[in-house]
């Protein structure tokens, strides 16, 4: 979905946006995050005076991987882009420049916002035990053979004094 910034000049075009595409994968901090429903994009794009006002709703599915415990999990993946473009730098540090021509493509600002709402570190859940570092049994599972000695940080400080 490609929006001229050109034609605006001297008038405001409003433009219902309303449209799905596929985009295999996302690299992500070395990691792949599959997506596994097309990205559907809603909302409103108002061009005027070279200026793109973009609101939009993005949803999708993804399939992560865990980065500790290395499990598979699915998640639905919402999104509201509220964000002003234009063709020219402007002196609004709020507002966005394109970097080439003054054709916005929507596909790369939906992108470019889902990798900004991505967490620093994927986690299946926030209190993921990750797996065994002797055995690596996934403990969120239950608890392995290995023995582990459940330390309290506070107490491993005052350990390694003695
Ligand atoms: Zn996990
Ligand atoms: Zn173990």
């Amino acid at each position: 979905m490609e929006i001229s910034l050109q034609d605006s000049i001297g008038k405001s075009i409003s433009k219902d946006i309303d449209f799905a595409y596929h985009k295999a994968n996302l690299v992500y901090n070395n990691e792949t995050i599959e997506i596994v429903e097309p990205i559907a994009v809603r909302g409103q794009v108002t061009v005027s005076q070279g200026i793109a006002d973009v609101k939009l709703s993005v949803k999708t599915r993804m399939r992560y991987t865990c980065s500790r415990c290395l499990d598979i999990f699915e998640e639905d993946f919402e999104l509201e882009i509220d964000e002003k473009v234009s063709k020219d730098e402007q002196e609004d540090e709020n507002i966005i420049t394109l970097e080439e021509g003054d054709v916005l493509d929507l596909r790369d600002v939906v992108l470019n916002n889902i990798y900004s709402a991505l967490p620093l570190k994927v986690l299946c859940k926030e209190e993921c035990k990750g797996l065994c570092q002797d055995c690596g049994f996934n403990l969120n599972h239950g608890t392995c053979e290995c023995a582990h000695e459940e330390l309290d940080p506070r107490f491993s400080a005052l350990k390694d004094m003695f």
